[in-house]
């Protein structure tokens, strides 16, 4: 039996007057599939509140979740990708540039910003998978440099949120400089002893998993974010064997002793509040060593 019956015959509505749900109000989650109203995406930290799938999510997102009230100063928010090389692919690396930034409003694939968490004050620099594949090319190497020098300057804790496919190819040797650039940079954070937290978000792959996404004081990921260097594909045809189950999960990759923690993103907040407090006071401290010297 039909559920509705149609009484009258030879409705026709013209195409002006029908109505349409309106776009984005609805998402379907992409691991149960069942549909997810916005405004509970955004109560719910942009976790499925059915089988607690993360949603995969950007820098304004990431913000809103973490920063108190929403409320942080962007820092240097006007720095552009060039085209030293010239490269072309399918299209031109300088017309890619301008429509993705068109199209996603970012300026490149990281936003930086200061404000507090939990009253704490922190500066967190994060991804944004959605411009070219969250791909770390000079001006993501040097707004996290740039970000980790005010960190030191202004001894606030530093947070990075990674969400990569690796290296951008279009900035080839000017992209792989990033890490060791990022990398010496953090050198120096440790050595101003400011606290560094890497957050690991899905996926973190490539030159970034190789260089700062690895490198906190304290690594933590998100449930289920896949997290590796090469694509499982190219390392089994490299190696001849199949991969175990769960290769490249974060939860695999804490149990090889990679991460420290995998937090929920709805209790995020709260433990990294909770790791600045068990942290501070920052580049205050004298190393052990000095004070023993100090006290014979
Ligand atoms: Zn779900």
């Amino acid at each position: 039996m039909a559920w509705f019956k149609r009484e009258d015959k030879g409705i026709i509505t013209t195409t002006q007057e029908k109505k349409e749900a309106p776009d984005g109000i609805w998402n379907k989650c992409p691991n149960c599939k069942k549909p997810l109203h916005y405004s509970e995406q955004v109560e719910n930290q942009y976790v499925c509140h059915y089988c607690g799938f993360h949603l995969r999510i950007g820098s304004k997102e990431y913000f809103s979740v973490l920063f108190d009230d929403n409320q942080f100063t962007e820092l240097f928010a006007d720095l552009h990708s060039g085209d030293p090389l010239h490269f072309t692919d399918t299209k031109k690396y300088s017309d890619r540039l301008t429509e993705t930034k068109t199209k996603t409003g970012l300026t490149d694939a990281i936003r930086a910003g200061v404000g507090k968490i939990n009253g704490q004050d922190i500066v967190i620099a994060c991804m944004d998978f959605n411009f070219i594949g969250g791909s770390m090319g000079s001006v993501v190497g040097e707004k996290i440099a740039r970000s980790i020098d005010y960190s030191i300057k202004h001894k606030v804790p530093f947070l990075m949120i990674s969400k990569s496919g690796g290296a951008r190819m279009m900035e080839a040797a000017f992209s792989l400089m990033q890490m060791a650039k990022t990398s010496a940079k953090l050198a120096l954070l440790a050595q101003a002893r400011i606290p560094y937290i890497s957050l690991l978000t899905d996926p973190t792959t490539g030159g970034v998993t190789a260089s700062y996404a690895m490198l906190g004081d304290i690594n933590i990921a998100e449930p289920g974010a896949l997290i590796g260097f090469a694509g499982p594909r190219v390392i089994k045809e490299t190696i001849k064997k199949d991969l175990p189950k769960g290769f490249q999960t974060a939860e695999f990759v804490q149990e090889h002793g990679f991460l420290d923690f995998i937090v929920d993103r709805r209790e995020m907040k709260e433990k990294l509040a909770s790791f600045l407090k068990m942290l501070a006071p920052y580049g205050v401290q004298e190393p052990v060593a000095e004070k023993e010297a100090d006290n014979s």
